[in-house]
This record gives C-alpha cells, sequence and structure tokens, in this order.
C-alpha cells in the first residue's frame, strides 16, 4: 500500500513543479514581450533589444551617446 502512497506523492511533485516551470517562464515570456520607448528618437523596440540606464531605455548605443550630448 505505501508504495502507491510514494507513487502517487512523486506524480504530485512532477505535477507541481512543472506547474512551477510553466509559470515561471510564462513570466519571462510577459517581461520580454514588453515595448519600451527610445527616450532620444521615440523608437517602440521590446525590452530584450533595448537598453536600459536607469529609468530610461534606448533603442541602441547611439541614442545613448546621443542623449549624453
Ligand atoms: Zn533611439
Amino acid at each position: 500500500m505505501w508504495q502507491v502512497l510514494i507513487l502517487i506523492s512523486v506524480i504530485l511533485l512532477v505535477y507541481i513543479i512543472s506547474r512551477i516551470t510553466k509559470n515561471s517562464n510564462k513570466f519571462i515570456s510577459q517581461t520580454s514581450n514588453e515595448i519600451v520607448k527610445c527616450l532620444v528618437c521615440g523608437l517602440n523596440t521590446p525590452v530584450k533589444e533595448s537598453i536600459n540606464q536607469g529609468k530610461d531605455w534606448f533603442c541602441s548605443k547611439e541614442c545613448i551617446s546621443r542623449n549624453d550630448i
């Protein structure tokens, strides 16, 4: 009987772990799909392609150097 209980708990554990990893993947994809506006040229770019400096977002290194001038 205890073997059945162990089997059930293992299945439950795998189910919980898969749910946790699915949720975290969803969270990562949501944040990486976010669109931010470049402070210098106003271009809308995805977060993963943008460069963050403090509160401001830039589409490229060129725009960061232009913002410093
Ligand atoms: Zn820009």
